[in-house]
């Protein structure tokens, strides 16, 4: 079975490897470069229990089991290490509590352990899903997924790419919120993208494993920074969300007037190895978001052999590897066992008119 999958981020990488593994022959189209977008510029957090109680509750355990198997099982290292989660709040003294690099920061609560709580390069791990991917006979081809091919009863008989037709038995889009751009051709819902920015400060192997969700305000407002030290001596910080327009090209995505210094100054305030620490990378990306807040995976109606896989919002990284695990299951056997994909059904959503978007 010949399956496209547009999009290399975490979700299309990890739909592509599980489906080698059930003999697909994958080719994955990617408009920018592999983890050009969010899978590349995203924290890279993961948590066993933070999704329980909500509809994604098996999707993030079975993910997070499935870290840690693929982890010990890929020849390839990306910072996957179990970590200890703290929640804090900016203070007039500090540090206070059990983290002793932050400034003036008190600590409120644990919010997880070495048990429930982990972490990953996004850009690596998403990068060594695509390698083992391709090493299992998958292909990787560079450019633009501008539509669908169909025969005369609707079959999905491929994409075109770059104005060439790419042949496809089956086709998966899964381009984060570039996702929307395919409801030109599929009666799919809306995609939403939701900025985010981030700093990564070379820290050295000053910091211990502990990840922080901070609480702090500034002459702007509130603000919520994520703070994830990571095994490769680098630290990352993300906050600052905003719903500025999506450009149609992902490498063209850009940060808000004023974000990364006022995040730099954040940072500066809250830890004094951050404060004397280099920035190295500064990024800026979107989250997809759907209208009720749920990935949407599965069959499109009415298009057989077309396949959505998007939405995850602020957990892709998290459930990349059952959502492509489950999607795999179902291009290829028609169900899921391991994961239940009925919650995410992208039919429980309107189809976008597609005369409702500004480009088509
Ligand atoms: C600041 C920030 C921090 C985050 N932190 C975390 C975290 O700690 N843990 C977690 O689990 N999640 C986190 N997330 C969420 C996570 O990053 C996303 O949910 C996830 O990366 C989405 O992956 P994706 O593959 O669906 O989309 P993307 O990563 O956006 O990938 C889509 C790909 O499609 C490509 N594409 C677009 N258009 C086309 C086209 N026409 N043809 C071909 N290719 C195309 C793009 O170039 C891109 O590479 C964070 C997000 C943000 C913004």
């Amino acid at each position: 079975m010949r399956v496209t999958v547009c999009g290399a981020g975490a979700i299309g990488a990890a739909t592509a490897w599980f489906l080698t593994e059930r003999g697909a022959d994958v080719t994955l189209v990617e408009r920018a470069g592999v983890a050009a977008a969010a899978s590349g510029k995203s924290g890279g957090f993961l948590a066993l229990d933070w999704c329980d109680g909500q509809p994604v509750e098996a999707l993030a355990r079975r993910s997070f089991a499935l870290h840690e198997h693929l982890a010990g099982t890929l020849d390839a290292d990306w910072g996957y290490r179990r970590m200890t989660t703290y929640a804090g709040t900016e203070a007039k003294r500090g540090p206070a509590g059990p983290v002793d690099w932050v400034g003036p920061v008190a600590i409120t609560q644990t919010l997880g352990g070495p048990r429930t709580t982990a972490q990953v390069h996004p850009a690596r791990f998403t990068q060594a899903l695509v390698d083992a991917a391709l090493a299992r006979g998958a292909a990787l081809r560079v450019g633009t997924v501008e539509g669908l091919e169909q025969a005369a009863d609707g079959a999905v008989t491929g994409v075109r790419v770059d104005g060439a037709m790419q042949a496809a038995d089956a086709v998966v889009v899964a381009m984060g919120p570039w996702s929307i751009l395919a409801a030109r051709w599929l009666p799919l819902p809306a995609v939403y993208g939701i900025k985010g920015h981030s700093l990564v400060y070379q820290t050295g192997d000053r910091l211990p494993a502990e990840a922080l969700f901070l609480e702090c305000r500034d002459d702007a407002g509130s603000a919520t920074p994520e703070v994830f030290p990571r095994n490769d001596g680098t630290t990352y910080v993300c906050a600052l969300s905003s719903q500025s327009p999506l450009p149609l090209d992902p490498a063209a995505v850009g940060p808000d007037a004023g974000a990364f210094s006022r995040l730099e100054a954040m940072c500066g305030r809250l830890s004094p190895v951050l404060a004397a620490s280099p920035i190295v990378a500064r990024g800026a990306c979107y989250r997809p978001v759907t209208a009720d807040g749920w990935p949407v995976m599965g069959a499109v109606p009415g298009v057989p052999g077309a396949y959505v896989a998007t939405g995850h919002g602020v957990w892709g990284i998290l459930n990349a590897p059952a959502s492509g695990e489950a999607m795999a299951e179902l291009i290829a056997t028609g169900a899921t066992g391991k994961v239940d994909l009925a919650a995410f059904d992208p039919a429980r959503l309107p189809a976008l008119d597609p005369a409702h978007l500004a480009v088509r």
